[in-house]
């Protein structure tokens, strides 16, 4: 059922092509940018299919959603928080009822595979539920204070007009991860996603808004990094951001914003390790290692991209390995039967064609995959074989640097020391797993493996909404996302005194004997 609001603030209007037109979303109208531009959403698994046309928003279209956002701030941050979280309650039920929908049209303008975008919106759906009960939450401190008649506390403030940047792998659960805990402590926020899945955003928006949610707390600008994304970034009136992307782009993020004092979360690239060792139940091992490095077409920032094998059991699971990657079903992710999608874009496909000449340059050895997929049904979009790369060195760029595809590194190892070695030894700190049944091993790996996120006896991926989300070294800049590190983010601390004793009280002078 569409809710009140939904035909007003979202039909989007026809145009001449038989695509839908999309506006940018500010203060609850549907506005077109200030540029005159547009540019396609079109779907990676079939260059056919046109899923709208968006919006190429410029500087002056961002000023426009910070005003409307600032506008929105002075009533929304009043209302209880109960209540806001009432209006998220009630955006999580509209998602778990559009669930079906939503995930189809993410799979069409991203390209994993159904079960993963029905994931995707589940995770929105989650997120939802989990940050409307901190509405009832959100605690501070109560504290002793040293002065007599005098009553201290610490609670929680909202920051105020945040801006919000989002990359294409999640298009629906980093936006709903940004925006859910933005929104219950009082934020409003102008968000950006990323130009290859902008859809998915105006679905999550779009039960907002039939949820409750008043206009301009949530404002919507679409376009390109550095036209749209930088000027948010930058702009004075946002008083705090959220980045997900690239460590390249998230440097001159970090940059910009720490330029202007601006809080500022970073959540960037990995390259996780999985350790397993000897006595690891290699089948279940395996059974990870597929899901961990070819789930979303090993487009996730916590993908297995690096698998850590003890010799012994080397040859047995390189083999295994390379046998069910080879029968790993790659199309469309529509079909129910595809276990592999496309790249998102053509820029993804040259990345992975670049590291594949990179690793055998390098002398690593090619196992499998290593090519574009173009025949047949792959010939409208961006598909590349899964692959798997033998004989890796821990220092081989191919085992150091990111390379968001389906592409994976084999690093034979003599000792359990000498795997956490190797899984340290990189600039990346996301996420890390280890196989094994050894229980000394499984708590000295989540002690010593330098990351955000440890596994045991579990792939790389598969991160839950109310544990923190992120990492260390390159990966970020101590943020977390998920949980309630969220909310420390999204809130700003103020310390409250309340003096009842009807004198002047001085701190640390008239209480020093
Ligand atoms: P990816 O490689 O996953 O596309 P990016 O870091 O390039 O990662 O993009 C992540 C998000 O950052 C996207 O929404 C993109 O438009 C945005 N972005 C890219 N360049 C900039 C920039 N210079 N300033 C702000 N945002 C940017």
């Amino acid at each position: 059922m569409r809710l009140l609001g939904y035909a007003e603030v979202f039909r989007p209007e026809e145009s001449s092509v038989s695509h839908t037109l999309y506006k940018n979303l500010i203060g609850g109208h549907m506005v077109a940018s200030h540029t005159g531009k547009t540019f396609l959403n079109i779907n990676p698994a079939n260059s056919d299919d046109v899923i709208g046309e968006f919006q190429a928003s410029g500087a002056k279209d961002i000023d426009d959603a910070v005003a409307a956002a600032a506008e929105a701030y002075k009533t929304w941050r009043l209302v209880p928080a109960p209540k806001r979280a009432e209006i998220l309650y009630r955006c999580g039920e509209l998602l778990a009822e559009r669930k079906e929908s939503y995930a189809r049209e993410m799979t069409r303008e991203m390209g994993k595979v159904l079960s993963e975008t029905r994931g995707d919106v589940q995770e929105a759906i989650d997120t939802a539920y989990y940050m409307a009960g901190e509405g009832r939450r959100l605690f501070g401190q109560t504290t002793p204070s040293e002065l007599k008649s005098k009553f201290a506390m610490s609670v929680r403030m909202p920051v105020g007009v945040v801006g919000m940047i989002a990359p294409w792998n999640f298009p629906m659960a980093i936006p709903s991860w940004k925006l859910f805990p933005a929104l219950v402590c009082g934020n409003t926020c102008v968000i950006k996603p990323a130009e290859d899945t902008p859809l998915s955003t105006y679905n999550l928006v779009e039960c907002l808004t039939e949820a409750g949610l008043p206009p301009g707390v949530v404002n919507i600008v679409t376009g390109f990094g550095p036209d749209a994304g930088a000027p948010l970034v930058a702009h004075p009136g946002v008083r705090a951001i959220s980045f997900t992307g690239s460590s390249e782009v998230g440097r001159i993020v970090g940059q910009t914003a720490a330029a202007n004092f601006k809080p500022c979360s970073l959540e960037m690239g990995g390259k996780n390790a999985m350790i397993v060792l000897e006595d690891a139940n290699l089948d279940l091992a395996i059974e990870g290692a597929l899901w961990g490095a070819f789930g979303t077409t090993g487009q996730r920032c916590t993908a297995t991209s690096r698998i850590i094998l003890h010799k012994k059991i080397a040859a047995e699971f390189t083999k295994k390995l390379v046998a069910r990657v080879d029968a790993l079903k790659v199309g469309d992710g529509l079909d129910e039967h595809t276990q592999m999608g496309p790249q998102v874009n053509q820029q993804q496909i040259e990345t992975s064609i670049r590291y594949c000449e990179i690793a055998q340059k390098e002398g690593a050895k090619l196992l499998t995959g290593g090519s574009v997929l173009e025949d047949g049904s792959y010939d409208k979009g961006h598909f590349f074989a899964p692959t798997v790369f033998g004989g890796v060195k821990p220092k081989m760029r191919i085992a150091q640097e990111e390379v968001f595809g389906p592409v994976v590194s084999l690093i034979e190892v003599e000792s359990f020391e000498e795997a956490l070695e190797a899984a340290n030894g990189i600039q990346y700190g996301l996420s890390t797993a280890l196989y094994s049944k050894d229980v000394n091993k499984a708590f000295q790996a989540m002690r010593d493996l330098e990351a955000g996120i440890t596994y045991i006896n579990a792939p790389t991926i598969g991160a839950e909404v109310h544990l923190p989300f992120g990492g260390v070294k390159q990966t970020g800049n101590g943020h977390r996302e998920g949980g309630t590190g969220a909310l420390d983010f999204y809130t700003t601390w103020k310390a409250v005194y309340v003096d009842y004793s009807d004198t002047l009280q001085r701190a640390q002078i008239d209480n020093a004997d």
